[in-house]
């Protein structure tokens, strides 16, 4: 440690080795088999379970419990895997408190649901050291690429294997995984988890990942993979990031928070990750918590979230917003940023209060100003690298049905597609649909 948390400007190795270590530990401990036990003696095993309806995978919650509650781990991962084979990864990073647990009649009654995530966990872990435990149907014959390896193309290459078909994924990156290798919050995913799980999920066999291949470049283009291959998913997520419009962005310090958190998920040192004594972030959703909550984490002395609109509008849950306060993050609502302040390199940060008129947030014109070394800006990403000839709207890719697109023979899912929540257990879902209706097209 040769720097602190007040160490001025923007610094690493602010924290001892051991800080980083219990900072970026598991945020959920896996539960134990009693404590797994207990929690699943919760579950009213509810007809009509409105926890299933939640879930963006259907995954029969329900039937999971019993089968935990029966001592058949095993078989409860298969019920889970059935509907989400990226269950493990999802058991970790949903945002239950908005999906299936607030959906738990045990919510409505009692402000307390069933512990449904980490019993998927419980029960996913049981079998991601096992042999991978699905089959492959009789060869078709017929081959498929898949364009981005995150939640959305591994979930559609699975399935797609499974029904016997060919499948090469083509991902711009080094590694697959999408953002759950280079965007989920390290403390949610932790010892490689996301590796691991790609790995265990290639078990199927009838996959071929070619990783370092961007779409449109390099000779790979739609039209090349149309002819070459009997459907083609896109699965490429939102690449792209908006501009803070701000006076002084370009200062340096000023930093976009999804290549803040890809670099933070690949250092294999955190102590040589610089990070500013005063840190603040712009956004509202669950980036500009990942961001804060990581820079919080890795010593900055001040950390300080700036949100446009109220704390209600917010796209990250109160749960996520709790978390935030609860490692010493400070909100300021109704507030937008006008003006990065230094001489070359962010000092301040200089922003003014809004209001919301018709719907619309405007300033109110009273400004105030806060040390800040390093802004990241955590304000959407956007739609990067759309084949030419695809139709779209609101920006993304547009789909009908199970991931049609306006082209025939291509499909699209996940994140760079119209519909759905940007979650990971949305682009599973979207993923292995798409699959589905692309098995019954090319069969
Ligand atoms: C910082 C952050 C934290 C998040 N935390 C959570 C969370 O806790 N829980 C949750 O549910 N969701 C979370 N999300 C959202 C979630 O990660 C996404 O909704 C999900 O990863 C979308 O999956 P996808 O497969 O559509 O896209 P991605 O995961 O983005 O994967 C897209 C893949 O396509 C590749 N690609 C892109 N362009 C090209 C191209 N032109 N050619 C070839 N390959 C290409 C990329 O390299 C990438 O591997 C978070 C998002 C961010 C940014
Ligand atoms: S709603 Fe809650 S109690 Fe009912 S089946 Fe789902 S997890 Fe069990």
């Amino acid at each position: 440690m040769t720097n602190t948390p007040l160490t001025p400007g923007i610094a690493s190795a602010r924290l001892s080795d051991e800080g980083y270590t219990e900072n970026f530990a598991d945020l959920h401990a896996p539960l134990e088999p009693h404590e797994a036990a207990v929690a699943a003696d919760r579950c009213y095993f509810c007809h009509d379970a409105p926890c299933i309806t939640a879930c963006p995978t259907s995954i029969d919650i329900p039937l999971f419990i019993r089968q935990i509650a029966t001592g058949t781990p095993e078989a409860a991962a298969t019920t889970i895997f059935d509907q989400n084979i990226l269950g493990g990864m999802c058991a970790r990073v949903c945002p239950t408190e908005t999906l299936c647990e607030e959906a738990c009649v045990r919510e409505a009654a009692e402000g307390k649901p069933v512990e449904i995530g980490r019993l998927q966990r419980f029960a996913t872990d049981t079998v991601m050291s096992a042999p991978h435990p699905y089959t492959r149907a009789a060869p078709t014959g017929k081959t498929v690429a898949v364009v981005g390896a995150g939640p959305a193309g591994l979930a559609c290459a699975h399935r797609l294997a499974m029904n016997g078909h060919d499948v090469v994924i083509h991902d711009a990156r080094p590694k697959p995984g999408g953002l759950n290798e280079y965007g989920i919050a390290s403390y949610k995913t932790v010892d490689g988890f996301a590796q691991a799980e790609v790995e265990w999920l290639m078990g199927i066999g009838g996959i071929t990942l070619k990783s370092g291949q961007m779409l449109g470049q390099g000779g790979l283009t739609l039209d090349a993979l149309k002819a070459e291959y009997d459907a083609v998913f896109l699965g490429i997520g939102l690449a792209g990031v908006n501009a803070l419009r701000a006076a002084g962005e370009g200062k340096s310090g000023v930093a976009d928070a999804v290549a803040f958190i890809a670099e933070l998920r690949q250092a294999e040192n955190l102590a040589a990750l610089p990070v500013g004594r005063n840190v603040a972030v712009i956004g509202g959703g669950m980036t500009a918590i990942d961001a804060a909550v990581q820079s919080k984490l890795l010593g900055a002395e001040t950390v300080t979230l700036v949100y446009r609109r109220g704390r209600e509008a917010m796209p990250a849950s109160r749960y996520e917003q709790d978390l935030a306060a609860s490692k010493g993050v400070r909100f300021i609502f109704n507030a937008m940023p006008q003006e990065v302040l230094g001489n070359g390199a962010a000092t301040m940060l200089r922003c003014e209060y809004t209001r919301v008129e018709d719907g619309r947030v405007t300033g109110t014109g009273e400004t105030f100003e806060l040390p800040a070394d390093q802004v990241l800006k955590a304000i959407g990403q956007t739609l990067e690298g759309a084949p030419e000839g695809l139709e779209l709207s609101g920006g993304k890719i547009a789909v009908t049905g199970a991931g049609r697109t306006s082209m025939d023979g291509v499909w699209a899912g996940g994140d760079c597609a119209t519909g759905g929540d940007d979650l990971t257990v949305t682009a599973v879902a979207e993923g292995r649909d798409a699959a589905e209706d692309i098995h019954a097209s090319i069969c």
